[in-house]
């Protein structure tokens, strides 16, 4: 069966949710959700982005079905308090560093790509811990230093909301990246600081000032972790020519999310989505950027993804429509786990 990195999950928020400190769920398997381990050793699934992410009070809704022209997320997403996400993000980061350190045949806390594949081999998951929006760290960037030592090797700056760092875009349909500012000073020492260490920084979330930003002052490759082709989505959440032409010229990356809304040409929020939008997707990528640029961010337990890969268990799915589309088993193994593996080697080492 064919190995899966996959670039974005949010297993650990689900499990926080459910308030099961020890990972339990995940690793005797409740089947919620679109990720535990039974059904991540059934579909091939190898190694990852675990995101550490925190919820705001108030969770929007979706409103509008693209029937009348827009769909967007009602109210806007408002910022998070510090403290409660400090105390959040600890909690999602102890799930992962008890599960790994109660069952490391299971899973592992990988801090360099050779971990990743010492994991791999030993057949336990390879988690590369990522935080998504970084609020909880403060402008001296003190919580950046033990979040590293704790394993941390990928941030975002923002998530979908603004905070100290910078902008993220709101989800709506049709719409564009180019909303709001660019990265603060804060935003710009946090890039520098990641750089320094070692962390990958993820542009997903982030606005197109702010994806210029990183651009401009970043020494690493650049990177969205789980973002589709704006041209084939209109959505806000997705990368536009330029920002994929800029990755490409970078060395970086792109993970193809599986979030329907993000894949459909109308934007609508359905499940009974085919995977062949999922290859079109993947040929503008390959198109755009290159064999090299091209892997997988599936965005599982954070997203309605397509029926016919159903949860990790479904991944074969995936492949086979790869292999359906002519696509050989050297591009197949770049998509699904060599590009991100060597992407990794040369951001965190
Ligand atoms: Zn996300």
């Amino acid at each position: 069966m064919q190995s899966i990195f996959d670039g974005h999950n949010d297993t650990l928020l689900r499990l926080w949710r459910a308030k099961d400190r020890d990972g339990t769920r995940f690793l005797d398997g409740d089947g919620e959700g679109h990720i535990d381990l039974p059904r991540a050793r059934a579909g091939g699934l190898s190694g990852g982005l675990f995101a550490i992410y925190v919820p705001g009070e108030v969770e929007p809704k979706v409103i509008g079905d693209g029937n009348d022209g827009g769909i967007t997320d009602e109210p806007p997403i408002g910022p998070v308090d510090s403290s409660f996400a400090r105390r959040a993000t600890l909690e999602m980061a102890s799930i992962l560093l008890r599960m790994a350190t109660v069952r490391p045949d299971a899973i592992r806390v990988c801090r360099t790509a050779a971990e990743i594949e010492g994991a791999q081999e030993a057949g336990a998951i390879a988690a590369v811990m990522h935080i998504e929006g970084a609020e909880a760290i403060g402008p001296d960037l003190a919580e950046l230093d033990v979040l590293y030592a704790a394993g941390l090797r990928s941030l975002g700056p923002v998530w979908s909301r603004s905070n100290l760092f910078g902008q993220g875009v709101p989800f709506r349909f049709p719409s564009h990246p180019d909303h709001g500012h660019g990265l603060t000073d804060e935003g710009k020492a946090l890039v520098r600081r990641c750089n320094a260490l070692g962390i990958m920084v993820d542009l997903a979330h982030l606005n197109e000032a702010g994806f210029r930003d990183v651009a401009a002052i970043t020494d690493a490759p650049l990177v969205a972790s789980h973002s589709n082709v704006h041209a084939l989505s209109a959505s806000s959440r997705n990368l536009l020519d330029w920002q994929m032409a800029a990755i490409a010229e970078s060395g970086g990356l792109v993970g193809l999310n599986y979030a329907v809304g993000f894949l459909r040409e109308d934007g609508r929020r359905v499940s009974d989505t085919p995977l062949t939008t999922m290859i079109r997707h993947l040929d503008a990528m390959i198109e755009a950027m290159g064999e090299g640029c091209v892997a997988l961010g599936s965005d599982f337990d954070g997203a309605l993804i397509p029926a016919e890969i159903g949860d990790a268990g479904g991944l074969p799915a995936l492949v086979g429509a790869m292999r359906q589309a002519g696509y050989g088993e050297a591009l197949v193994e770049r998509i699904c786990r060599g590009n991100w593996v060597d992407l990794l080697r040369r951001t965190i080492g």
